[in-house]
């Protein structure tokens, strides 16, 4: 793949500095807040390393079970140890292995969700998770030309927002503990975070993060994206709330013929009463390269991807660090 270097200024405008005013915290956590606020902000050059590296050609598309997945799951597990995340509850790594059928298939699958964690200071028995799926749909069997579905948008770059999303919190900290997950075979149908669910309690988990498709520039114009379920929680008001005077915009949805909510794994959650909800900022109805080969790097936005990040860092704050917690999500029974 070929590399363009492109220099980045990113606005260092969206940093934890406006919530920490409004807040009623205490002065210490202020103090360290005021002092970093212009030094750590969503670093672009990061973002870029982790959205080319992870759509590159050597992973393969990451299709569940094969060997180029495991080269992304090795990348992010580097990149957790690297921002000093621990490991989830009951596990001694930040793999949480499982084995798997899927549909449409006899050969059963071993693959892993990549977990990590940064325990809350004042909160670290409620959680909030930020996820995204790291699979995708690996390679056509034949053809010619360009055969790798590399995934860039679907999901590199949810991914690359949950790494830099760790990174950011790591240095200005949080209040109620953080799950940062990479889900495996999400695009076998929510498997990964189906299985992580069952082994979760959901009452500790305030509020899900998922992350799906942040590279494209949205249809509401820059500096947007859109939130799916919106109205199933007041989550995305409090973002919403939280945005304001930053010049970012959070939106409900607007493709509700697509059902959304229930194609990415904050479904798994949302399933078990947290409000989780997934950001994208990706126009699904007219994007030419959705589920093609030619989903690659080269095809997104650096600047909205970044700023995409910068927005949900500072659109959660509250909740991350406690003094919001969305209402819990209620599903309608389902029509038998
Ligand atoms: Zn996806």
């Amino acid at each position: 793949m070929k590399k363009i270097f492109i220099t980045l200024l990113v606005a260092a405008s969206l940093t934890a500095c406006d919530a920490t005013k409004k807040s009623t915290e205490k002065s210490v956590k202020s103090g360290i807040t005021k002092s970093v606020k212009t030094s750590f902000f969503i670093d672009s050059v990061m973002v870029k390393k982790h959205l080319y590296t992870l759509a590159s050609d050597d992973m393969q598309g990451r299709k569940s079970g094969t060997e180029g997945i495991e080269k992304a799951a090795k990348y992010i597990e580097n990149e957790f140890k690297r921002i000093g995340l621990t490991t989830f509850e009951g596990l001694d790594s930040y793999r949480q292995t499982f084995n798997f059928t899927p549909r449409r298939s006899k050969e059963e699958i071993t693959s892993a969700n990549i977990i990590g964690v940064l325990e809350g200071k004042s909160k670290k028995e409620e959680y909030v998770i930020i996820s995204a799926h790291y699979d995708h749909l690996g390679m056509k069997k034949n053809g010619e030309g360009d055969i790798i579905y590399n995934g860039a948008n679907d999901d590199a770059s949810g991914v690359t927002g949950v790494l830099a999303l760790a990174e950011y919190f790591k240095k200005i900290g949080n209040e109620r503990t953080i799950v940062f997950a990479a889900f495996t075979a999400e695009e076998m149908g929510l498997i990964g975070s189906t299985h992580f669910g069952k082994g979760i309690d959901a009452a500790k988990f305030v509020a899900g993060i998922n992350l799906e498709m942040i590279g494209k520039t949205p249809s509401f114009g820059p500096n947007t994206a859109w939130l799916t379920g919106f109205e199933r929680s007041d989550f995305g008001k409090i973002v919403q709330k939280n945005l304001e005077g930053s010049g970012y915009q959070l939106f409900p949805d607007p493709y509700k013929n697509f059902n959304l909510f229930f194609r990415s794994d904050n479904a798994s959650l949302a399933r078990l009463g947290v409000p989780s909800h997934t950001f994208s900022t990706t126009a699904i109805d007219v994007d030419k390269d959705y589920h093609k080969v030619s989903d690659e790097a080269e095809t997104l936005n650096m600047t909205v991807i970044t700023q995409t990040i910068q927005a949900v860092a500072k659109g959660t704050e509250s909740i991350i660090n406690g003094r919001n917690t969305p209402t819990r999500v209620v599903l309608e029974e389902r029509k038998k």
